[in-house]
């Protein structure tokens, strides 16, 4: 494993860390904690020493905190966790919330606390007001927490001004090839690593959309600059070309990634062992290039499949039926209707259809990509649900009785 440092602490952090919120079982609401186990205990083995929580993943902190207990892992693992800003809505709340995370996570401390998705000068100035700084110091003070950051979805402004605002210990921002100049982008990674600032990087591959969801034109374009060649598909993955450009950058501290299953953790780990610094190619960033410019011909909806939007009321699945639309570009029409009539369960007696959209508005508010969900589902409703094909869903449900 490659490791790099926390400056402000001298602490020495695997390059991968573990984003807790894809472990099996999560989207559907209970994780599977044996194969949980599995995804950890491969982690550990292989040198990762960061697990990413927040008190918001249902059951991830109580999982995390359950197996790193059972196993005797608290030595070897940071832990990190985060605190909900829009639940606070007085001082009392910053112990209420945090209290449970310890208790939940099993634990004395957390390694690093971050503020989740603090994205706006006035969300911090809200959480300000109540105390927040004078909190977060005695926490430190009395070692509950190592160091305090905060996690980041909005604008390269907003994150300026953020910066600013406070003595930050570490900050964690979305980045990758597609997004360079979108939320903190490269300008942000720079501008906080400038002030001495660890950086901490989620989605380095889009929500999948980088790895197993690049268009096969654009895994054609990696393909052939594949340094490795056939025989070394790991190194040639799309999912590695992403993570290789990521941790290319000297100012990336640690990437997280949300890993489900013991190969993948591996898989990444043996590219996290040789992707250092500043050693790819010139070569290397123009096939990235040229595959970004074909993802961008196709990627309709920048939707990351974080699951934040969701449970919808109505239960309309959100990401699934984004994800089927972006397919529905990059794949062809028909493979898009495909996964739509899967996500959607369609045929079945608890259909979740885009049509069940009451356009509240719930969704919208909670993504953290700024997407105007219902908007963006009655796009995708006329490219998968077309009035035409509505009956045949009815006739087919009857027929299954
Ligand atoms: S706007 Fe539509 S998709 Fe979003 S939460 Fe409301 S009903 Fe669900
Ligand atoms: S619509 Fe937004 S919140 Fe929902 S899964 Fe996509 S990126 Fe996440």
């Amino acid at each position: 494993m490659q490791y790099r440092d926390d400056h402000r602490t001298g602490t020495r952090i695997s390059a991968l860390g573990l984003g807790c919120m894809r472990l099996p079982g999560y989207l559907s609401g209970h994780i599977d904690l044996r194969a949980a186990e599995r995804v950890l205990s491969t982690a550990i083995a292989e040198g990762v020493n960061y697990f990413d929580c927040a008190y918001t993943y249902r059951g991830v902190e109580a999982a995390v905190g359950k197996l790193v207990e059972r196993n005797g892992w608290r030595d070897r693992v940071l832990l990190a966790t985060k605190l909900p800003h829009g639940s606070c809505r007085a001082s009392e709340d910053f112990d209420r919330i945090f209290t449970a995370s310890l208790e939940r996570l099993r634990t004395d401390h957390v390694d690093y606390y971050l503020v989740h998705n603090l994205s706006t000068l006035a969300q911090w100035e809200h959480v300000r007001a109540l105390g927040i700084e004078a909190w977060a110091a005695r926490q430190k003070a009395a070692g509950r927490i190592g160091s305090f950051g905060f996690s980041f979805h909005g604008s390269f402004a907003d994150f300026e001004e953020l910066l600013d605002a406070y003595d930050w210990d570490f900050c964690q921002i979305q980045y990758n090839y597609a997004n360079e100049t979108y939320q903190a982008g490269t300008r942000g990674l720079k501008l906080a690593a400038a002030r001495g600032l660890p950086v901490f990087v989620m989605e380095p591959l889009l929500g999948g959309k980088l790895a197993g969801g690049l268009p096969p034109e654009a895994q054609g374009v990696l393909r052939a600059a594949a340094p490795g060649g056939k025989e070394d598909a790991l190194w040639s993955s799309p999912a590695a070309w992403g993570l290789r450009w990521v941790w290319d950058h000297p100012e990336v501290t640690m990437v997280l990634s949300g890993m489900g299953a013991p190969e993948q953790v591996t898989a990444n780990c043996a590219v996290a062992e040789r992707a250092l610094p500043r050693t790819m190619t010139e070569r290397e960033h123009a096939a990235v290039a040229r595959a970004l410019a074909v993802l961008e011909r196709t990627n309709k909806v920048p939707c990351t499949g974080c699951g934040y939007c969701m449970p919808c009321p109505q239960g309309v699945d959100i990401p699934g039926c984004f994800s089927a639309y972006n397919a529905s570009f990059a794949l062809g029409r028909m493979t898009g209707m495909q996964q739509y009539l899967t996500a959607s369960g369609a045929l079945t007696d608890h259909p979740r259809l885009i049509t069940q959209c009451v356009r509240c508005g719930a969704c919208a508010k909670r993504c953290p990509q700024g997407i105007a969900v219902p908007d963006r589902l009655a796009e995708a409703r006329r490219r998968l649900q077309p009035r035409v094909v509505e009956p045949f869903f009815g006739l087919v449900r009857r027929l299954r009785g």
